[in-house]
């Protein structure tokens, strides 16, 4: 089983689209306390541009720069854990319009 997928498994993550790398851990402060920072990252190609709904051809859509969310983890250690969650910015060619991935981890609009 790849890194990828026990982490997903730890954190009870089911979308395939979130990846993590060998460095993915690190320990820091937040609000003043000591805290684990979970380092993901979220990636796709749209089928779809999500503004205007045009079917991605042709490079319609390309990416752009990314978005980083923290997310408080339902995760019962010494320290609290926050996933720091890089998501992929699309930029669409016909509205001009960018959008963020998508993520069944994240509720939308939040963080
Ligand atoms: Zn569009």
């Amino acid at each position: 089983m790849s890194l990828t997928n026990n982490i997903r498994m730890l954190m009870d993550i089911q979308d395939s689209n979130v990846i993590f790398e060998e460095d993915f851990l690190q320990t820091g402060t937040f609000k003043g306390k000591k805290c684990k920072f979970i380092n993901g990252k979220l990636s796709y190609t749209p089928t779809h541009c999500e503004v205007c709904g045009i079917e991605n051809q042709n490079f319609t859509i390309y990416k752009n720069g990314t978005q980083t969310s923290r997310i408080t983890l339902p995760y019962h250690g010494i320290y609290p854990a926050y996933l720091l969650l890089k998501k992929q910015r699309f930029m669409c060619k016909s509205c001009e319009y960018s959008f963020t991935a998508q993520t069944s981890v994240v509720k939308k609009n939040c963080g």
